[in-house]
C-alpha cells in the first residue's frame, strides 16, 4: 500500500537537513529502497528530530523560527513512528513558546500519521541534584515549562538526567533531586522519566542503584529511560545477547522493569566502564550489531519505544540508522 503520507515523507527526505544533500544518488536509491522495506517492520522506533525553522511545508515568507509541527514530517521522512524533541534550544535557559495552532496541529498530525509516543528531552542545563539554590530554581522553572508543554502537546513523557551532585555526595544528590521533583507540578497524563547516565564526574544515574534511589525517594510516579550508550559506558555490558540478558535482569532486580518506559537507542564510541559519552552509528560502535539486535529483540524491551540520538557521519543520518535498526529487528 502506498499511502499519501508515504508519498509526502519521501519528498521530504530531501528537505530534512544538510546531511542528505551530500549523499550520492546511488546511496540515495539504496536508502529509499531500505526505507520501503522497513515499512513492513512493526516496532516503535524513531529519532530525536528538530523543530527548528518555519513550517517545513509552508510557503509563507515568515523568517525562520521554530514550529513544533515540523517534528512530524521530519520523523516520517526518517522512517520513524515515535521519537524525541526539544521544545526550545537545550543549551540556554529558554522557555518554549508553542502557539495553540501549533499544539493542535501537532496533536492531530501525530494521531494521524505516527504510532508514538513522543518524549520531550529537557534542557541540558537542568540539574536536579544540585546543592545550589539558584541553579535549582532555574531547573525547576525549565522542567515545569517542559512538563506543561507536554500536557499542551499530548506528549506522555518528559525525559531528564539526574545531573551532578557537585560535592553533595550520592545520597545528598539524590535527596536534592527528590526535593526538586517534589517542587514540580506534574500534569496528569505526563510522566517524568529519569535517563540513565554515563556517570562521569559527580553525575548521578550511571548506577542502577541511583535510578532505584530516586524512585524510592519520590512520591511521584516516575519512570526510567535507558540510554544504551550511557548504560554501556557506565559499566553495564550490552555487547552480546548474554550480556544484554544479564544487564536487563540486573536492572529488573535493582530498579524494576515496570518503571522502564523508553529506550534511547544509541551505539557507543567508547567501551564498557569508560564513562565517556559519545554516541556512535547503530551497529558501528562498541555495542555493535549483536548487542543492538539483542536489545531490540529482547522480550522485555521489544515492545518499548526506541528513540535514536545517533550522530550524522559518513553520510549516515537518521534514515540510515533507523533502517539499520529495522534490519536487525526480528518480527
Ligand atoms: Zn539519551
Amino acid at each position: 500500500m502506498f499511502r499519501d503520507s508515504d508519498n509526502r515523507s519521501l519528498r521530504l527526505i530531501d528537505q530534512t537537513g544538510g546531511s542528505h544533500r551530500s549523499i550520492g544518488s546511488r546511496q540515495r536509491v539504496i536508502e529509499v529502497a531500505l526505507w520501503f522495506v522497513s515499512l513492513s517492520v512493526r516496532m516503535n522506533v524513531g529519532a530525536h528530530v528538530s523543530i527548528s525553522g518555519s513550517r517545513v511545508d509552508s510557503d509563507s515568507e515568515t523568517p525562520p523560527y521554530s514550529d513544533i509541527r515540523n517534528a512530524i514530517p521530519r520523523q516520517l521522512a526518517f522512517g520513524g513512528n515515535c521519537g524525541q524533541i526539544f521544545t526550545a534550544s537545550p543549551r540556554v535557559w529558554k522557555q518554549p513558546s508553542i502557539t495553540e495552532d501549533e499544539a493542535t496541529g501537532f496533536r492531530e498530525e501525530t494521531a494521524e500519521s505516527l504510532e508514538g509516543p513522543w518524549v520531550i528531552h529537557s534542557a541540558y542545563l537542568v540539574n536536579l541534584c544540585t546543592p545550589k539554590d539558584d541553579l535549582r530554581a532555574k531547573s525547576i522553572d525549565s522542567m515545569q515549562a517542559d512538563l506543561d508543554a507536554a500536557a499542551q502537546l499530548g506528549v506522555p513523557y518528559v525525559n531528564v538526567h539526574l545531573g551532578a551532585h557537585t560535592g553533595a555526595g550520592v545520597e545528598g544528590g539524590l535527596d536534592n533531586a527528590a526535593e526538586t521533583i517534589a517542587e514540580l507540578d506534574i500534569p496528569e497524563d505526563v510522566m517524568l522519566l529519569i535517563e540513565s547516565d554515563a556517570g562521569s564526574g559527580t553525575k548521578l544515574g550511571g548506577e542502577f542503584d541511583h535510578l532505584a534511589g530516586i524512585i524510592e525517594r519520590t512520591d511521584e510516579e516516575i519512570g526510567i529511560c535507558i540510554d544504551t550508550a550511557h548504560t554501556l559506558v557506565a559499566g553495564n555490558d550490552l555487547t552480546t545477547p548474554e550480556a544484554v540478558d544479564e544487564t536487563i535482569s540486573r536492572f529488573d532486580n535493582v530498579v524494576g522493569l515496570e518503571h522502564l518506559k523508553y529506550i534511547h537507542l544509541n551505539d557507543s564510541k567508547h567501551d564498557v566502564g569508560t564513562h565517556k559519552d559519545e554516541h556512535a552509528l547503530i551497529g558501528e560502535g562498541y555495542i555493535g550489531e549483536d548487542g543492538i539486535a539483542a536489545i531490540v529483540n529482547h522480550p522485555d524491551l521489544r515492545d518499548l519505544p526506541f528513540a535514536l540520538e545517533t550522530p550524522t557521519e559518513d553520510g549516515k543520518g537518521f534514515s540510515w540508522n533507523i533502517a539499520k535498526v529495522k534490519e536487525l529487528r526480528e518480527n
